[in-house]
């Protein structure tokens, strides 16, 4: 949709060009969310494409993926064979299901949207990621993935802030992977999303939970868990008031079927 309030788009090639960020300020990404919705208080739109912030990089400590890289660009990626627990994110592409939106989507746009039923977030929760944070004046800062999103489109991004890249530590690639979303209709919105981590070495299990809570949480077993392991820890880590209660689903029923799809997800291993 055209947005008849904007009044003027930046398109910087380097960040520290940004100034005077203020009030109605915005990043653009793929633009996929903000041009479908009419953004009554954006003035100005800041474009990241020419920054060129699109890398997939191998590194010593793991991979870096930079904000700007495609739904699409990450999903044709070849990795290493071993590296098991990117399926992850492979599903959180093509859980999305719709070729016109990964293609031009961004994966740092998906986390700044920070919408409970994000398919990256419990993802990047589940392989240990950490997100770098820039700032036209300012030096970057690091946060655990677990900590940037606060509340249902809130995160911790302070104005003129900008997701730089997503690292994924090299401890983390090389765990196995179980991916489980459910949703009340076919392509709808999911009311629980599941992506759990196994790390064959040592049996510990890292769970990483969205869209049936609002924020992405992450649970930790030091071994493979039993049913009743589950259902303990979850109520106590994750109690019932945490979930989401809206039109799709109670919070009774996203707290059985998230215990529901853990579960299951173990039977992967
Ligand atoms: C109808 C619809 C349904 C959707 N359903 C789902 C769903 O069920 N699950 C799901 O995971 N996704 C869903 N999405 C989201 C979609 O997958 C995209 O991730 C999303 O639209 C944003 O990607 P983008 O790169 O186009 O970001 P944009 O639309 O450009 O930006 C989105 C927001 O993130 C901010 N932003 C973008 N990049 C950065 C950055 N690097 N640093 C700081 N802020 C940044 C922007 O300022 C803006 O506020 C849906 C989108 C639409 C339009």
């Amino acid at each position: 949709m055209d947005l008849h309030n904007i009044q003027t788009y930046l398109r910087p090639q380097s960040l520290d060009t940004v100034e005077n960020w203020s009030q109605g300020w915005s990043w653009l990404a793929g633009g996929t969310w903000i041009f479908t919705q009419a953004q009554p208080d954006l003035k100005v739109l800041v474009d990241l494409e020419k920054l060129d912030w699109s890398e997939i990089e191998v590194t010593q400590e793991g991979l870096n993926i930079g904000s700007t890289c495609t739904m699409a660009k990450l999903r044709q990626w070849h990795f290493p064979e071993n590296w098991t627990s990117l399926k992850a994110l492979f599903r959180a592409v093509d859980e999305l299901a719709s070729f016109k939106v990964t293609n031009i989507a961004t994966v740092g746009g998906n986390i700044c949207l920070a919408i409970p039923a994000s398919t990256f977030a419990p993802a990047m929760v589940a392989l240990d990621a950490s997100y770098e944070i820039w700032h036209p004046q300012a030096a970057p800062r690091f946060v655990p993935a677990r900590d940037f999103q606060t509340g249902v489109q809130q995160t911790i991004l302070q104005p003129g802030e900008v997701l730089r890249r997503i690292s994924i530590p090299q401890e983390s690639l090389e765990w196995q992977i179980s991916y489980q979303r459910v949703c009340v209709a076919t392509a709808g919105i999911a009311i629980s999303i599941v992506v759990a981590a196994y790390n064959p070495q040592t049996s510990q299990v890292r769970f990483g939970l969205g869209a049936c809570v609002p924020t992405p949480r992450i649970v930790n077993f030091l071994h493979i868990p039993t049913p009743d392991e589950i259902g303990e820890i979850l109520d106590a880590q994750v109690p019932l008031n945490n979930f989401i209660e809206d039109y799709a689903a109670s919070a009774a029923y996203r707290q059985h079927i998230t215990k529901v799809l853990m579960q299951r997800s173990l039977l992967e291993f």
